[in-house]
């Protein structure tokens, strides 16, 4: 077997491999998407549940300074009731004014901060739906992606140890170039030489259907050597029943 067809072998076992894995990666690819959605998702509720802490922390605090404020104010009072003077009256009046601007301001605080505290729990619910539904998503892609691979697993091995083998038969220049192609073309890497009208000689390439010379078949033809398409790069092949017409006796032409 010559060069080329070797490659083709290789590319063949290579193409089918590629194409039945192709849904497994694509089940993959959504997984992993559905993986980062998640983490942004939680990186969210985390941001929101600090805050969610800090705040009832506030809230707290100053609950606890309305209590001492209200504590102040109600001995003030009892002050007051007992006061001997009138000074005396007007200075704890005075006191207890000062107190009662003092708690007005920290309802106020206080108020806001709760409003803002229910803002958050709303928020914070929506990103806990948001998980919930998106866990769900997950889950499904999880379990598509590992019956995908479970379905293709023997034929992969199969199509693996047949590429080896195949690979193997290969010398390692050509080999080199053809994975070379495919990594960068996949499905394109090879390509067939197609005949237009074999008296005026012409020939296109499979791949991106410019005119190939002559010596292009020629050298295919003869020894089958690698034989790359001067416009795109592919490496060309002749298929069977094109190969078998060109190299019939003249009589069958
Ligand atoms: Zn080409």
């Amino acid at each position: 077997m010559d060069v080329t067809s070797k490659l083709l072998s290789v590319f063949l076992v290579d193409k089918q491999l590629r194409g039945l894995q192709s849904r497994l990666h694509a089940a993959e690819r959504f997984l992993g998407e559905q993986d980062k959605q998640l983490q942004q998702i939680d990186a969210k509720r985390t941001a929101l549940e600090t805050q969610v802490r800090q705040l009832k922390v506030t809230i707290a605090d100053a609950e606890g300074q309305t209590k001492s404020i209200d504590e102040r104010m109600a001995h003030l009072r009892d002050q007051m009731g007992a006061a001997k003077t009138n000074k005396e009256y007007k200075a704890f009046l005075t006191e207890l004014n000062t107190y009662k601007a003092d708690r007005d301001a920290l309802e106020t605080s206080t108020l806001e901060q709760m409003g803002k505290l229910d803002e958050l729990k709303k928020q914070l619910a929506e990103f806990n739906s948001q998980k919930s539904e998106r866990e769900k998503v997950r889950t499904v892609a999880g379990g598509d992606r590992d019956s995908r691979e479970a379905e293709i697993k023997d034929r992969v091995a199969e199509l693996k140890a047949q590429r080896a083998k195949l690979a193997a038969e290969v010398p390692a220049d050509a080999l080199k170039t053809l994975e070379k192609l495919i990594h960068e073309r996949e499905d394109d890497a090879m390509a067939p030489l197609e005949e237009h009208d074999r008296r005026r000689h012409e020939y296109t390439c499979g791949s991106c259907m410019m005119a190939l010379p002559v010596e292009k078949l020629s050298a295919l033809l003869s020894n089958g050597r690698m034989t790359h398409c001067p416009s795109c790069g592919c490496l060309l092949y002749l298929e069977a029943e094109l190969h078998k017409q060109l190299t019939a006796p003249a009589s069958k032409r």
